[in-house]
């Protein structure tokens, strides 16, 4: 069934129609800058790319633009699903739903958890259900797959009001990349993921780590929101909660201020004073940028001790996975955190980890050792994977 995925932003429409099987991919695009009168909508075709003005900027008019192409291809007829990416599903879905009134609904009731988020997903959903009104819509949600963590670690030490009556708990998030390449790097192991105990890291520019045990989520590095845990692109990951106390009176700093600070100004930007981009950071370092290299050093450090508590969730290791454009192209990142995780029995492989870049996966260690594995994400598949599977039972 060729099934059509959707990942709606605040500003951006990602699509792809693809084949979750066999992953085979006909048409895809990214709708960029909604909202401006510079919005457009690059297409690539087989075999060609295209860019789209859309002069109203809106929601409906990038769906019309993908109608159109679909028509082009001959391909409308055989879409057989919409599969919808959403951030926060709360503790409400564990799994994908289909796309009914009342699930619409609770998706816009976790908008205070999710309000950069999730009311693109909902406008998303509403302007993908009127250009395709006969089509079964799932919500396949980046929350979902953590909703297996106990108890123990998906609680705050804050007041019990603060979690029954406002949800402040850990959800997690970036889980249709962890369990997708959960199933990978079982695959690649030759092993059973039931079997297996796994951490694995999504490094983009958000990022979190993943204590997995037989497939299902026992801990996670991201919290109530995507702020918590690692060094990121833009955010800061934890910070003493007292900060913004201290901050508000020493700076004379809003609540607000603060909170945009931490999300848009922190991370490898703010350490650095330069960018969020790794592969910059990595040159500027190798140039001789001291802000750039304890950028990078900070970020090391901390993924690498997020990585070692999470195996205190797990009990054993089986494999680290790298993954996310950080995880998949960095060998720099990769090899600095495998040398501070000595104690988890890793024996780095200097020559598999140096050709493990750009789609390259694959094991980065030596035979002996704890092993530890890039692989590519592919939340696209994922989330055409889960929507096949609700729309027309198992793959
Ligand atoms: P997003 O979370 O937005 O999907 P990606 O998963 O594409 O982001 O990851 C973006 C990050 O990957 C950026 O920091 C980028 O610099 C980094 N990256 C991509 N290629 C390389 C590379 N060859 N070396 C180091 N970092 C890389």
């Amino acid at each position: 069934m060729w099934t059509l995925v959707v990942n709606c932003g605040s500003s951006s429409v990602k699509f792809a129609l693809l084949r979750p099987t066999s992953g085979e991919v006909r048409l895809s695009g990214l709708a960029e800058r909604l909202g401006s009168e510079a919005a457009a909508v690059r297409v690539d075709r087989p075999g060609e790319r295209v860019t789209v003005p859309l002069p109203r900027g809106s929601y409906p008019e990038a769906f019309g633009v993908l109608l159109a192409e679909l028509d082009r291809l001959g391909a409308r007829r055989d879409v057989g699903a919409v599969g919808h990416r959403v951030v926060h599903g709360g503790a409400r879905f564990s799994a994908p739903a289909l796309i009914t009134p009342e699930v619409l609904e609770v998706i816009r009731a976790c908008v205070p958890l999710a309000p950069l988020h999730n009311p693109a997903n909902v406008a998303g959903i509403e302007a993908a259900r009127a250009a395709f009104p006969d089509l079964p819509h799932v919500a396949v949600f980046d929350t979902a797959f953590h909703q297996t963590m106990p108890e123990v670690a998906y609680r705050y030490a804050v007041p019990p009001a603060w979690y029954h009556e406002h949800g402040v708990r850990r959800y997690g998030f970036h889980g249709i990349s962890h369990a997708f390449v959960a199933g990978e790097a079982a695959r690649l192991l030759g092993r059973d993921l039931s079997e297996l105990h796994l951490v694995t890291a999504h490094l983009g520019n958000g990022c979190s780590v993943t204590a997995i045990a037989g497939g299902r989520s026992v801990d996670t590095s991201m919290g109530l929101t995507p702020l918590e845990g690692l060094v990121m692109g833009t955010r800061s990951g934890d910070v003493d909660p007292g900060l913004h106390d201290y901050l508000a009176r020493e700076a004379g700093l809003s609540l607000g201020e603060i909170t945009a600070d931490l999300n848009r100004h922190s991370g490898l930007l703010g350490l650095s004073g330069l960018t969020n981009d790794m592969r910059e950071l990595e040159a500027a370092a190798a140039a001789g940028d001291e802000r750039a290299r304890l950028a990078v050093e900070i970020f090391v450090y901390r993924l690498a001790k997020t990585v070692a508590g999470m195996a205190v969730a797990l009990g054993r290791l089986d494999a680290l996975v790298f993954t996310g454009g950080i995880g998949e192209n960095s060998a720099t990142v990769r090899a600095a955190t495998l040398a501070r995780l000595e104690l988890l029995g890793f024996r780095p492989d200097a020559a598999a980890n140096a050709r493990a870049v750009r789609g390259q996966g694959g094991r980065i260690t030596l035979p002996e050792g704890t092993p530890a594995l890039v692989v590519n994400t592919n939340e696209e598949r994922m989330i055409a994977r889960e929507t096949q599977r609700l729309v027309v039972g198992d793959l």
